[in-house]
Order: C-alpha cells, then structure tokens, then sequence
C-alpha cells in the first residue's frame, strides 16, 4: 500500500501552536521542511480561549519574538483587545494579554506558513514512525504515504488518543469534534515512549445578541496598546471589550445538586486535569467557601456572534450546562451555541527528553507542546520553536539549543518538564522562575535576540535595529549618569511628585533612583534625544531604578552557571558512584542530567548526593585526563 511520497530535511507533525513555531523555525534555517497536519483548516487553531498571553504566558510570546518566532507578530495582527497586566507592580510582573480573533489568528498563521520558503504544508493523519537503528527517519500516513527526513517533530497536542466526555456522553474525538489521533500513539509507544493520560476542558460557547450585557461590567482594552512583536510599531486594530459577571447562588445549587452526573466526580475521567485551569464544577467543590466566581464574557472574534464564556469550564451533561449558563447575571437568557467538554489525551512523560526536546529513546525524533505535559497556546510556542531549532541544528550537524533558567521562560519550563517531569497539565507561572526580575516582558530582546541572530532567524536589519536601541538604551543611561542637575531645576518636578527636594547639585541617575520619579519627569531637564522611544525609555527607567536587584539576581545566576559549566559525562554509570542515596541513584539513572546544575534540581536528590557525585566527577576527570595524556 506504502509508496514514497517525499523527502525532507524536517518533518513537522501537527499544525499548532507548537508545530506552526517549530516548522517556520526550520524552514527559515534552511530545511526543507513538511509541516503535516490532520485538517488544514484548523492550523493555528485556538480550542480554548479566544486569548494570547497573561503572567509568564507573555513573556512566552515575547521571548518567542525576540527568537525570531511567530506568535507575537500574529497575534499583533489580529488582536481584538490588548491590555498590559499588573502595571500596578513591579516589571517583572507586567504581562501583556491579548483577545485574539480566533478565526484572523488562523488565517494569518496558514498564510504566513503557505508563503515560507522551504516549507510545505500538507493535510494528512500521520500513523508510524520510521525508526531504523535507533533513528528516526519519517513517517507513514493513513493513506499510505511514506516521507523521508533526517530529524522529526511531534506535536500533536491533545489529539493523541483524544476522547471528549460530556456528562453520561464519552466519544473518541480530537477538539472540536476532529478526528482522534490514534495510531501515532501506539508507535510512539513502541519505540520506548511511556505516555500519560491527561485531561483538560472547555467551557460552552453562547451568542452574543442573547446576552444581557446591563447586568455585566464592561472590561475594555488599553488606550495605547502595548505589542507582543519587536517589530509591531503601530495597529489600528479597533479594539472590543470583554464583560465581567460572577456566578451566583442558584449557579452554585445547580452544580451541586449534579454532581452525580458530573464525569469529573463520577470517576468517568481518568485523566488528570490542570491544577491551575480548574472546571466550574471543580471550583464550586474545592472552594466551596466562595459565594461567587468571575466569569469573563470574551468575543471570540470581529466576525461570530460566538462568546467564550472564561471561568466557566466544564464536561457536565448539556441540560446542566444551560441551567449554569442562565443562572448567571446577563445570561439568563442565553442560547448555547457550542457545549462545552472534557478531553482525555495521552502525553510523553517529559523526562524522557533531554533539554533539546530530542527524545532519549529515539534519536532524531523531537516532541513539543501539550504532548510534552503542558497546557496552554504560549507554551506550545516556546516549546515548538525550541524543538524546531533543535531538529534543523541535528540535521546541519550543530550543537542544540539550550535556553537557561536565567535567560527565559522557554527554559524555565522546559528545564522543569525535563528534570522534574509533571504529574499535571504544566502551566507556566511567574512563580516558577528563580530569576523574575532579570525574566521581564520589556528585555526579551536583550535576552534572546543575539541568540536569534546567530542561529539565523533574526534578519540582518532587525539585528542592526536591536544593536541601535541596545546601545541608545546604554548611551542614555551613561548620559544620566554624568548629567549634573541644580536643585532650583529639579525641585519643582520634584517637588510635584512629592518626593524630597535637593540641596546641592547632583547627577540625574540619582533623581531617577527614587521610586516616585519617573523617566518622562525629567524630560524637561534632561534634554532627551530624540531618537529614544517610549519603549527604550521604559527600558532606561527599569535598568537604573532596579540596578540593584538586578545585580544580586546576576551574583546569583553567576553561581548557578558555575553549577550548569559542572557537565557531566554521558557515559557515567551511576552504579559505581559510591555513597549516594538509592533514590538518587535511580533518579539520575532516569533522567541523565547534563550538568550539575540539572542534577541539584532532579527531585530526590540531595545535596548530599551532589556532593558525592562532585568528587566522583573530580577522580573521574583526573583519571581521564591521565589516561589522555
Ligand atoms: C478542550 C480544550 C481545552 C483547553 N483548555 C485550556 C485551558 O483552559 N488553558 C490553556 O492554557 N490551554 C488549554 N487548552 C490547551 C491548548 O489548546 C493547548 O495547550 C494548545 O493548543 C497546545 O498546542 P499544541 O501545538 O501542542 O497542540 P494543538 O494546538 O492541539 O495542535 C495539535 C495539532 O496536531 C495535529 N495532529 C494531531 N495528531 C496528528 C497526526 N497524527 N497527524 C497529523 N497531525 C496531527 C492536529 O490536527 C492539530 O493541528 C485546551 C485545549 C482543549 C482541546
């Protein structure tokens, strides 16, 4: 039946969020790369909420930008809302959110993948891996198709195996009633993969004319949006609101009195479902002691009379779901338009990839996104552009990519999947980063975009761009530093924001010190060049007024690159390394960690066992050096 259909560098399994990034990143490094997916209408598609971005999830699609990815430029042209988060706090908090339309998001991504070079897009249900000695070499279809290449990327999401359950009602199924991957999962398996079955869930959809939107508050987008993209200047996208209302007390009864029939609580569902993005049912039970809940009504897009009703996630029997809907203030009177369900997938327990996202089992073979343990269109992106790196740096021969703790979100989570696995939906949070300050929505590109340049996703202009802002950014504050000001100068501003006045002369970095002192206040006394944007004076505030900080999380980021520069050799037998604890013995066996640094944070091991294994390595390096000499 099989005949060979084509030949590749890179092949590219499903058309996500996760696949869209990890496709366009190899063909724009110059594979010939097949982006294959079950349906060419749903590319990019959002199954969940009509959003983009939020705490940590921004910084996602920043860092993905600065890399040179896609998301960011896509959502800036087709945004319906933007709104920067937690202005209110510190940087490293400030998160943008964007209101996609949903349908625009997935027209634009299938455009921009259709006019990319080196990349084909094409419909198809992959069913096999090809792997020969231990090496993963392509893949067969349902129709019988066999493409070639030299490194493939899984990401098949929630597809794998899906089952949708709704009440007493199970069916196998991908989102939105597509068609299950179920093959894929089987060969996935037995080429050494172990999966896990999660679970995750979505709430009804209603139509906008049946909503009451009087007894709601409107939640409207920022005046002067900021962007996800470096390179997004300007948008004249009219913006559309969001409204808030709250469950109420009949909301609560309702769900009560089902929950026999509720799939969460009836153990209909096995899988585990994600901590931080609970079920409405779930909610109402763990947090029983709330009288109510937000729920935000979200247009799905400019052109649907569709609204994504957030909050309100939940695979209860439809008759449920419509007395829960019109129980809550401004939709008693709403038409369901799309239920809203569970679904059940298998996912690769993570550990089982190094940092790269190559698999351990199978060489050559990559996986990225949901099917990684995580939930959510951001970190589907971060990954997928990791892993299509990786995969075009193993078929040109280069060392991986890894990103670390310290330089992203990216690796934040990747190093948390890899190291200490998940036993949920992993979701990103602000909380999971040790190095928040130096993780901000602002420097991305100061982060990541030398990065970008020098593996070739950042074009020659955008680097020259960035080195421009990078030393104008510099310049401004060396300027400031040396800029001496008179108290009869600065005392008035001063004097306007409340803050101490001055008695004697000093430099303007001083001023701009002061937490109640920003960088537009000065502007009239520190005669601001005119090539310094809103966003480089933004930059110019943060770097002087958190220097100190930010010097205390570089001592510590010093010390833990110390431990990352600690490699450990990939042939170690850990059986032989005396002393250290049977759990850690297993632990790293397990999971192979690349350095002493990986190693600290596997759970389990201890920072006995590091210690044995630290002077392991030291008689282990004196002997090979010996034996090389
Ligand atoms: C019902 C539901 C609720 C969700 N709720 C949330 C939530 O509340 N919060 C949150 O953060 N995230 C949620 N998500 C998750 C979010 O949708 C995903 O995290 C995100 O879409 C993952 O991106 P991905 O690229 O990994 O996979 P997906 O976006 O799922 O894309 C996978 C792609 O692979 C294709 N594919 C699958 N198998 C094959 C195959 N064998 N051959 C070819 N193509 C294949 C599919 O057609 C699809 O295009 C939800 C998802 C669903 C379905």
């Amino acid at each position: 039946m099989g005949y060979l259909a084509g030949e590749f560098d890179v092949i590219v399994i499903g058309a996500g969020h996760a696949g869209c990034e990890s496709a366009l990143a190899a063909a724009r490094m110059g594979c010939e790369t097949l982006l294959l997916t079950i349906n060419l209408d749903m590319v990019a598609f959002m199954p969940c909420n009509p959003s983009i971005g939020g705490p940590a999830k921004g910084h996602v699609v920043r860092e993905i930008d600065a890399l040179g990815g896609e998301m960011g430029r896509n959502i800036d042209k087709t945004f319906i809302q933007m709104r920067m988060l937690n202005t209110g706090k510190g940087p490293a908090v400030h998160a943008l959110r964007a209101q996609a339309d949903k349908f625009l998001y997935q027209h634009y991504m299938k455009k921009t993948i259709e006019e990319t070079e080196h990349l084909t897009l094409r419909q198809g249900m992959a069913e096999e891996l090809i792997v020969e000695d231990g090496r993963c070499v392509g893949i067969v279809t349902k129709t019988g198709a066999e493409y070639r290449a030299k490194a493939v990327v899984v990401t098949t999401g929630t597809y794998l195996r899906g089952k949708i359950i709704m009440g007493e009602l199970i069916y196998e199924s991908g989102p939105n009633n597509q068609q299950p991957s179920v093959r894929l999962a089987q060969s996935l398996k037995d080429n050494g993969l172990e999966l896990v079955r999660f679970k995750t869930g979505t709430p009804p959809r209603v139509h906008r004319d049946t909503i009451d939107f009087s007894k709601t508050e409107i939640q409207p987008g920022d005046e002067n949006p900021k962007f996800f993209s470096y390179e997004t200047e300007y948008s004249d996208n009219e913006q559309l609101p969001c409204w808030l209302t709250y469950t109420s007390e009949t909301t609560h009864k309702i769900i009560n009195d089902n929950l026999h029939r509720a799939p969460m609580f009836s153990g209909v569902i096995e899988g585990t479902g994600p901590r931080y993005c609970p079920s409405i049912e779930d909610k109402i039970v763990r947090f029983a002691d709330k009288p109510k809940h937000q729920i935000f009504l979200e247009p799905e897009g400019r052109h649907t009379s569709e609204y994504y009703v957030q909050g309100l996630s939940t695979s209860m029997p439809e008759d449920v779901q419509l007395d829960i809907l019109r129980s809550i203030p401004g939709l008693e009177k709403v038409e369901m338009m799309r239920n809203g369900y569970a679904i059940e997938y298998d996912a690769v327990i993570p550990t089982q990839l190094w940092p790269s996202l190559e698999t351990k089992a199978v060489d050559g073979l990559f996986t990225a996104g949901q099917i990684n343990g995580t939930s959510g269109y951001e970190e589907a992106g971060g990954q997928g552009i990791i892993a299509g790196i990786n995969a075009a740096r193993k078929v040109q021969g280069k060392e991986p990519v890894i990103i670390g703790r310290s330089q992203g979100y990216i690796g934040v989570m990747i190093d948390d999947l890899v190291t200490k696995g998940t036993n949920d939906p992993y979701r990103l949070l602000t909380s999971r980063a040790e190095y928040r300050l130096l993780l901000r929505h602002d420097n991305a590109d100061l982060r990541l975009t030398p990065l970008g340049y020098e593996i070739g996703l950042i074009s020659e202009a955008r680097y020259a761009k960035f080195v421009k802002k990078k030393e104008l950014v510099e310049a401004e504050v060396e300027r400031l530093r040396t800029l001496k000001v008179k108290p009869e100068e600065a005392n008035p501003i001063l004097e306007a924001a409340g803050s101490a006045a001055i008695t004697q002369t000093v430099d303007m970095l001083s001023l701009l010190r002061r937490p109640e002192i920003a960088y537009t206040m000065l502007e009239s006394i520190a005669e601001t060049p005119d090539e310094l944007s809103e966003e480089m004076k933004e930059q110019v505030e943060i770097s002087v007024k958190y220097a100190g900080y930010i010097e205390k999380q570089l001592l510590q980021v010093e010390r833990l690159n110390k431990m990352e520069r600690k490699l450990i050799p990939d042939d170690i037998v850990y059986e032989e390394v005396k002393g250290l604890a049977s759990e850690a013995r297993q632990k790293l066996g397990q999971i192979r960690p690349l350095s002493i640094g990986q190693a600290s944070r596997i759970g389990g091991v201890t920072p006995a066992d590091i210690s044995i294994l630290l002077v392991y390595l030291e008689h282990y390096n004196r002997v090979t050096a010996a034996r090389g000499s």
